[in-house]
């Protein structure tokens, strides 16, 4: 068990804490401040245990100059005042005297949010390298470490994985929700246990079906990546979206757990007929999974005693291609099955077609959840300390 934020005495101490406000922002606005809400928990938990503190936190990809101006972190410094009733303040700068004589007078249950540390990425990518000298100058601006920013766990960048590993640190209530879901769903005895993949492209998810299959006891498969499997077992797919590269590693897949791998038997195509896998002409694309699969799908759902979703079963963003993806949910759903979700369009999706509540957790950290379902340890984690 790691250490987790519950675990240290604040009193007095300034604590930097690592929160994911990566928010969507257009034209200057959030247009989704759901990260920011999320956050307010460990924040707030911070403050009753009167802790000075300073927040770090990226904000979309800064790669030139011109890049900070549409990433600033002020947007979320404002919505952030509005839901936090302690003073908060703001430091434009990422170092520097300014930064530093805000954190000198910070009082306890104050709150310092820095500006965007991927600012520190322009030019030299300090913060995205783990640059050892910036993560000693953040880290010297408190006394404990908290990292509540589970988006980013898979990366080691200086302001997670570079400060842990020179302060006192735990992770907050964000990440050991995450994690302990992730945990208990991925290693319960309970069986059958059933992953339900799709999505796009087979070649981000080899390294998750590697590591799920040898425990699963179905692995049913539809969206984009079913097609590659499917020409494996030398079936014309047509126009369906295929990865050739990764077309060998789909037939060793199917040697050596073919009885566990369910593959559409129908499909909806790109001009919305409903065709047979064996019929598809050269111009038909599948887009969604078709009413006889949706069937064979739910029989196994029933039975599943765990479940873990990753990819929707179609192109769900268009209503034409939604069935597959809600024939799925309403199963689960339904039959009350105890499933996780997890992928950043996943997740997506079961928000936008009303299912936020079909599920026992949807994970909201895309690459992180990925990485960790592939079975390795998520590198911004490695330096949290255990609990004795
Ligand atoms: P996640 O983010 O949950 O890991 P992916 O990024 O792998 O999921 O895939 C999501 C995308 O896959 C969606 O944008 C969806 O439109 C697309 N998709 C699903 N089915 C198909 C299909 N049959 N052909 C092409 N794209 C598909
Ligand atoms: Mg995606």
């Amino acid at each position: 068990m790691k250490k987790t934020i519950r675990d240290y005495n604040y009193n007095g101490k300034t604590v930097i804490i690592r929160c994911d406000l990566n928010v969507p922002i257009e034209n200057g606005k959030i247009t989704d401040d759901t990260r920011i809400k999320e956050s307010l928990k460990s924040i707030n938990y911070l403050i009753e245990q009167n802790a000075k503190i300073i927040i770090l936190s990226h904000l979309g990809k800064i790669k030139t100059e011109e890049d900070k101006k549409d990433n600033t972190l002020y947007p979320v410094y404002i919505r952030l005042k509005e839901y936090i009733k302690t003073n908060v303040y703001f430091s434009k700068a990422t170092r520097g005297e300014i930064l530093e004589n805000l954190v000198k007078n910070l009082k306890p249950k104050e709150v310092l949010l820095i500006e965007n540390t991927r600012y520190e990425d322009y030019p030299d990518k300090l913060e995205s390298n783990c640059d050892e000298e910036l993560s000693k100058y953040w880290a010297s601006l408190g006394e404990i470490f908290i990292n509540d920013a589970y988006g980013t766990c898979h990366r080691g960048h200086a302001s997670n994985l570079g400060i842990e590993k020179l302060l006192p640190n735990a992770v907050g209530f964000l990440v050991e929700k995450e994690i302990t879901k992730l945990d208990e769903i991925l290693n319960e005895n309970t069986h059958p246990y059933t992953i339900i993949m799709g999505g796009k492209k087979i070649s981000d998810k080899t390294l998750v079906i590697d590591n799920l299959i040898k425990k699963c006891d179905y692995l049913l498969l539809g969206g984009g990546m079913c097609y590659t499997f499917l020409k494996a077992k030398g079936i014309d797919v047509g126009s369906s979206i295929v990865d050739d590269e990764n077309i060998s590693y789909c037939k060793e897949i199917l040697n050596k757990y073919g009885n566990k791998i369910i593959l559409p038997k129908d499909v909806v195509t790109s001009n919305k007929e409903i065709k047979n896998i064996n019929n598809l002409n050269k111009e038909d694309a599948g887009y969604d999974i078709g009413p006889e699969t949706i069937k064979e799908f739910t029989e196994i759902i029933k039975q599943s005693k765990r479940i873990i979703i990753n990819g929707p079963m179609g192109v769900f963003e268009d209503k034409a291609f939604q069935s597959g993806t809600k024939g799925i949910y309403s199963a689960i759903k339904e039959n009350n099955i105890k499933t996780l979700i997890g992928g950043g369009d996943s997740a997506a999706s079961a928000v936008l077609l009303g299912f936020s509540d079909a599920f026992y957790h949807i994970s909201t950290g895309g690459g992180a959840t990925l990485e960790y379902l592939t079975g390795k340890p998520l590198k911004a984690l490695q330096e949290i300390e255990e609990k004795k």
